[in-house]
């Protein structure tokens, strides 16, 4: 059941439509953390503050319950290509951070964590597909809590730093979870956010093609309405900086399966006959982090 929702950011029920719906599938298929169909849902700006969403979407349970049943084999196929890209990722923790208590909201599998635990930090993860959770823990000695960030519970002002990856624009409620992180946050700790820039050049070349219009994102961010949600949720907004991944050649080219199925197949042809489908590339795609502080 699609329902419709108000601006997640402003409160406001007044948007025009910037694209319509194409397909309906079954929502299963709709949510996990390397999946995403393009081209499934309304996507909609809101008319006062300028925040673009998926309006109408599915029930917060179906959201959560298709990413908790999720299977992410492919997710963990990139651990090692994953890691590099978290150790450039821990780098800049550690730019406005000294090692203390770290927490990973969606931390997927937990590399991150791993990598910050091996820095010194000391680490929790909440997440709420239990097959990542399950292989996090066991392949990476790690304790991350399966479920949602407010499931979770931690205590107030407990943490020295807070990351989300790939995460917000995933959330049913991106404005409840930052003033959940708020609240779990010191005094003065960091956050780190990193988002898929819907205003970013490439975004506004692609349209309607852009890669990141995925059913598994509910949310699309620029840095300004990310900043003015961040402003609302008790933080201070204070660094922008373009995040960069890494993974291999032949993981992209069958993720360009979702844009375009002829490209992928073709890529992968020529990766796989020029046994180049390992080579790992640093690539920008329109994402970005934005750094602030708990005021
Ligand atoms: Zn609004």
């Amino acid at each position: 059941m699609l329902e419709y929702i108000t601006c997640n950011l402003c409160g406001a029920d007044d948007y025009r439509i910037l694209y319509k719906s194409s397909k309906e599938i079954d929502p299963k298929n709709k949510f996990s953390t390397t999946g995403g169909i393009m081209g499934t849902d309304q996507i909609v700006k809101c008319n006062k503050c300028g925040l673009i969403y998926v309006n109408p979407r599915h029930s917060v349970d179906e959201i959560v319950g298709a990413y908790s049943e999720a299977e992410e084999k492919g997710y963990v196929s990139q651990t090692e290509e994953r890691r590099l890209t978290f150790e450039r990722c821990l780098n800049l923790v550690e730019k406005y951070s000294k090692p203390g208590r770290i927490l990973d909201i969606g931390c997927a599998s937990g590399i991150f964590l791993d990598v910050a635990k091996k820095g010194g930090w000391e680490v929790f993860g909440v997440e709420p597909c239990k097959w990542l959770v399950n292989y996090g823990n066991k392949n990476f000695g790690l304790n991350i809590i399966q479920g949602t960030l407010k499931e979770a519970n931690f205590p107030s002002n407990y943490f020295d730093a807070i990351t989300m990856w790939d995460v917000l624009e995933h959330t049913p409620d991106p404005a409840g979870e930052l003033k959940e992180a708020s609240r779990l946050l010191k005094n003065g700790g960091l956050l780190i956010v990193n988002f898929p820039d819907i205003g970013d050049i490439l975004a506004r070349i692609a349209g309607r093609k852009w890669w990141f219009l995925l059913s598994v994102h509910l949310y699309y961010f620029t840095p300004k309405t990310l900043r003015e949600m961040l402003k609302k949720t008790g933080f201070e907004p204070f660094k922008k900086r373009l995040h960069f991944q890494i993974l291999t050649l032949g993981y992209l080219s069958d993720m360009l399966r979702l844009y375009s199925k002829p490209i992928s197949c073709m890529m992968s042809f020529f990766t796989k006959a020029l046994r180049i489908e390992n080579l790992k590339i640093t690539y920008y795609a329109s994402q970005v982090n934005i750094i602030s502080k708990k005021i």
